[in-house]
């Protein structure tokens, strides 16, 4: 059965016509999703009691499950999402600083490969459809008070978000609208490993999101060992990509650099990508790697940590150090998912006797 999230407004209003139902229970359905918290077409107590019965018939009202709901103690919540193909796909809610932001997930899996990166070890599965985008959105705003709302959004989560750019959009477009969820773009933070025609379509939209391109190295050669995309896709053009992003937004682009011990984390790194990133209206936010098991990769350490960050501050760049959010509930991108698989194949193998 279809998620009502996933039915465009024209298809329903007409299902709703067929059914001697006036265009403005489109609207109407759309709230109670949206704004009243409904879980249920039962909740929806202001629709006729036959109306209900028939959406019941027809639609879920959403339409993905929670597989696992987990709370750390800096009041971090991550969700275990299955989605009706019984796929898997996780999303966080960090709260801090009266801050109420998602971090959401676009694709099963991701195609991108970055060899530090727990969502892409097994490829890409499938895009999120909008609604199922939209829908983690919902999820994580229900764990809010009643008062409650979401302030920003990251689209920091599983896959490559421009890869699945039409999809995102649409969500995005209901969540900031007055009538949705009313997250205003600038508090929209859209993800990239680099991906230069889809940051020009990003430019040219006249939106105001925010955009992090995920650089992680200095140069070409650094980057090519953890960023396989380097190779059809170098530096120059992800930055050009990027500049012209700002000039045509204005918007200043956050540029992501997650420091792994020993590869990218020296101070002659620093000095080099201060040197890429002068001149430019950048910011750089670093990101010590959290660990996936299984990978042979180290943060670096504070020593380490702390003498990169000088030398970029030397160099008049802007940097802030990520902080570690919900890092006892697995919060980082596709490690919960991970572990969950794994549980499940265990189990698997168990019932098949193969353990
Ligand atoms: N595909 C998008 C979104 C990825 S998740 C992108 O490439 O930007 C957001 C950020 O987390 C990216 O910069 C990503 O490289 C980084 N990241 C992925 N795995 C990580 C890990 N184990 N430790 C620290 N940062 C990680």
């Amino acid at each position: 059965m279809r998620a009502l999230l996933d039915v465009p407004n024209e298809e329903l209003q007409s299902w709703l016509k067929a059914r001697g139902q006036p265009p403005m229970r489109v609207r109407q359905l759309r709230r109670w999703l949206l704004l009243g918290r409904a879980e249920s077409f039962e909740q929806m107590t202001d629709l006729p009691r036959e109306l209900r019965q028939l959406l019941m018939e027809e639609y879920l009202p959403l339409g993905i499950q929670i597989a696992r709901h987990l709370v750390a103690g800096d009041e971090t919540h991550k969700l275990l999402l299955r989605l009706q193909d019984g796929q898997l796909v996780e999303c966080v809610l960090i709260q801090e600083a009266g801050r109420h932001t998602a971090c959401i997930s676009t694709q099963v899996g991701c195609g991108m490969g970055c060899l530090f990166c727990a969502s892409g070890l097994n490829g890409v599965a499938r895009n999120l459809t909008a609604g199922e985008i939209l829908e983690q959105l919902i999820r994580l705003r229900n764990l809010l008070p009643v008062d409650g709302r979401l302030t920003h959004i990251v689209v920091m989560g599983m896959g490559e978000p421009l890869a699945n750019l039409d999809n995102l959009l649409q969500a995005l477009e209901v969540a900031g609208s007055k009538d949705g969820l009313g997250i205003g773009a600038r508090h929209i933070t859209i993800s990239t490993v680099g991906l230069p025609a889809k940051i020009r379509r990003l430019a040219e939209l006249g939106k105001q999101y925010q955009l992090a391109v995920s650089l992680h190295a200095p140069n070409d050669v650094v980057r090519m060992h953890i960023v396989p995309t380097t190779e059809k896709t170098g530096l120059q053009a992800i930055l050009a990509a990027a500049d012209y992003f700002f000039e045509r937004t204005g918007r200043q682009v956050t540029y992501e650099y997650v420091l792994l011990r020993s590869i990218n984390d020296s101070v002659a790194h620093a000095k080099e990508l201060a040197g890429l990133l002068t001149g430019r209206q950048a910011h750089v936010n670093l990101i010590p790697f959290n660990d996936v098991e299984g990978l042979p990769y180290a943060r670096p350490t504070d020593h380490d940590l702390q003498a990169f960050v000088n030398e970029l501050r030397r160099g008049g760049i802007s940097v802030k150090v990520r902080k570690r959010k919900g890092s006892e509930i697995d919060a980082a991108c596709g490690q919960l998912r991970r572990s969950s698989l794994k549980e499940e194949a265990q189990a698997l193998a168990v019932g098949t006797g193969r353990l």
